[in-house]
């Protein structure tokens, strides 16, 4: 007879760091406890700072040990911490798997921004992102988005204490497309907003998206946050270069679609935020810049141009100054508001597009671009000969 031996099989703990107010309160349920707990462990965690369940005070000491029982904390490593001379902090953050992602803080007077990322790496593979040439891992997990606001609120002391808060604003700006991590990215931004959590308001939040149109249709059902769109060209012949979605999803869709999600939200003159990188010759063209006046007539935006900036596996360079400023006057005398995003922490490397951490590459772009470049090197060097 075969004796079968029992493996004690421990259950893995779950990790409440990335748990929405809802799931959060069906955690407690299933566990046999009261729903309000939801909202006292929310307030320990995300407004106090405190994630060791025997400083949560308000909870008696059996649920204490029970949640140690089976729930836990988990956060990501801070690798690395960069101070730029500007005052932009980058943060290096290691997640399972072996991979790291980018987290910067970009200080401007008394706002703050945090620009948070929402994979590892992106499987879009913009022309013109450094991000998209490193390959694509996974997707974060709402625990490893939410974690990025409470490092970077914790190291600016901002947690457990009532004064002037350094996070102002977050924006979905950093590695990865959030369209395509839906769940984990609507649940992390619900407790940045959350008023028991960080308490930013939905004008501080905004998402950023390339373009996915059948997640951007049902954005508005989970959140009213802001909205940005990558666009980039006036036209689908050029976008669908800089941005190859666009060829699944064309301009006049993706167009149609952010409308319907800002028309829906309930307070008026909210506005969609066009982000335009000007690449030198490529898309800064005077008639770039009517094509796109035109194009947007009749979209509630705002306009904000971003000069590219180089990173070493691109051939693209940034638009002259004389370009930026000619693109700009055409666009405010069509009546836009436009801004110019300046370049902020290029010390460390945490400009737009320029986050690159460190993927863990499962697609074999990484590995392809390596080999192009350096065909391309030895054509010069030849041709140089
Ligand atoms: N995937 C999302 C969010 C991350 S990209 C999106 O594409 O919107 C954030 C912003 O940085 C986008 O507008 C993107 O176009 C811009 N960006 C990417 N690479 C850049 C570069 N090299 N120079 C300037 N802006 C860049
Ligand atoms: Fe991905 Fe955005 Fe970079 Fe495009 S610009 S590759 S969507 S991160």
């Amino acid at each position: 007879m075969v004796e079968v031996q029992e493996v004690a099989s421990v259950p893995a703990k779950t990790n409440l760091l990335g748990l929405s107010q809802s799931k959060m309160e069906a955690f407690f349920e299933s566990i046999g406890e009261k729903r309000f707990r939801a909202q006292q462990v929310l307030k320990w965690i995300h407004q106090l700072g405190v994630v060791d369940f025997d400083e949560m005070t308000n909870i008696s000491k059996d649920l204490r040990n029970k949640l140690k029982d089976v729930a836990e904390i988990r956060f990501p490593e801070v690798m690395k911490q960069l101070d730029s001379v500007d005052g932009t902090r980058k943060f290096l953050i290691k997640v399972e798997g072996g991979s790291a992602v980018e987290t910067v803080f970009i200080p401007d007077g008394e706002r703050g921004t945090l620009c948070v990322s929402s994979q590892i790496g992106c499987s879009l593979d913009c022309s013109f992102c450094a991000t998209g040439k490193q390959g694509f891992n996974r997707d974060l997990t709402a625990a490893e988005i939410i974690a990025q606001v409470w490092i970077a609120a914790k190291s600016f002391g901002q947690l457990g204490v009532n004064g002037p808060r350094k996070v102002t604003n977050v924006v979905l700006m950093g590695m990865g497309e959030p369209l395509l991590n839906f769940d984990n990215v609507v649940d992390a931004m619900s407790l940045m907003m959350h008023d028991n959590c960080y308490g930013i308001s939905k004008r501080r939040v905004t998402l950023s998206t390339s373009g996915v149109v059948p997640a951007l249709d049902r954005l508005g059902e989970y959140t009213d946050a802001c909205l940005a769109i990558s666009l980039h060209a006036p036209n689908d012949a050029l976008r669908n270069e800089l941005v190859p979605i666009n060829k699944k999803y064309p301009i006049a869709m993706l167009l149609d679609s952010a409308k319907r999600y800002i028309e829906q939200l309930p307070d008026t003159h909210r506005k969609i935020t066009i982000e335009y990188t000007l690449i030198d010759h490529v898309n800064d063209r005077p008639e770039h810049a009517h094509e796109l006046a035109e194009l947007l007539r009749d979209v509630p935006v705002k306009i904000n141009l971003i000069p590219f900036n180089p990173f070493s596996q691109s051939d693209y360079k940034r638009v002259s100054n004389n370009a930026l400023r000619r693109f700009q006057t055409i666009l405010i005398e069509s009546g836009y508001v436009t801004t110019v995003r300046t370049t902020r922490g290029d010390d460390i490397d945490a400009a737009c597009g320029q986050l690159a951490g460190s993927v863990n590459d499962l697609t074999r772009r990484a590995e392809r671009y390596r080999r192009q470049m350096a065909q391309q090197e030895e054509a010069v060097r030849i041709v140089g000969n």
